[in-house]
């Protein structure tokens, strides 16, 4: 996309990545492959959410089964060697200590204030629990696989599937 009006003297894109080191935030440029992978912390938060590919943000880390959490061994679309990289069971924990610090207090409290039976517990923070986990854990393992993409550079390097 060109923006009009905006800069006095345009300059080609190859020149602008060749004389531009990445700064501390937000662009991380990356020649591998010729792709430029978004890894702002918006770049991240949408590789996160759609699931997609660190590098290339086009081919999809899992199957598309609701349940499989299995990462596909290389992209799709760029063949970044997913695999290799795979952040296996670290995501789970992570939900784990966010679900019990968030579940068990809300438990509590709602039974000072409401005091209900013991079943309405099991089905309500049941089905809670369930669905959240459900809901986040691909998209929080996307997150973490593409923060390790952008923070460790090195454990990608010369993973090509492509080799
Ligand atoms: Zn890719």
């Amino acid at each position: 996309m060109r923006r009009r009006g905006l800069l006095t003297k345009p300059q080609p894109e190859q020149e602008n990545k060749l004389s531009e080191q990445p700064t501390d935030s937000d662009q991380t440029e990356d020649e591998r492959g010729g792709i430029t992978p978004d890894l702002s912390f918006w770049g991240v938060l949408r590789h996160s959410m759609t699931c997609t590919c660190p590098r290339c943000g086009k081919g999809s880390l899992y199957n598309k089964r609701l349940f499989d959490l299995t990462l596909r061994p290389v992209c799709t679309s760029c063949s970044l060697n997913l695999a290799k990289n795979d952040s296996a069971d670290g995501p789970a924990v992570f939900l784990i200590f966010f679900l019990g610090f968030l579940l068990v207090p809300m438990a509590l409290i709602f039974e000072t204030v409401f005091a209900p039976p013991l079943w309405v517990h099991a089905v309500l923070w049941g089905a809670l629990a369930i669905g959240i986990t459900v809901g986040t854990l691909k998209p929080l393992k996307s997150l973490v696989i593409a923060l390790q993409y952008r923070h460790r550079a090195s454990d990608w390097e010369d993973n090509d599937g492509s080799q």
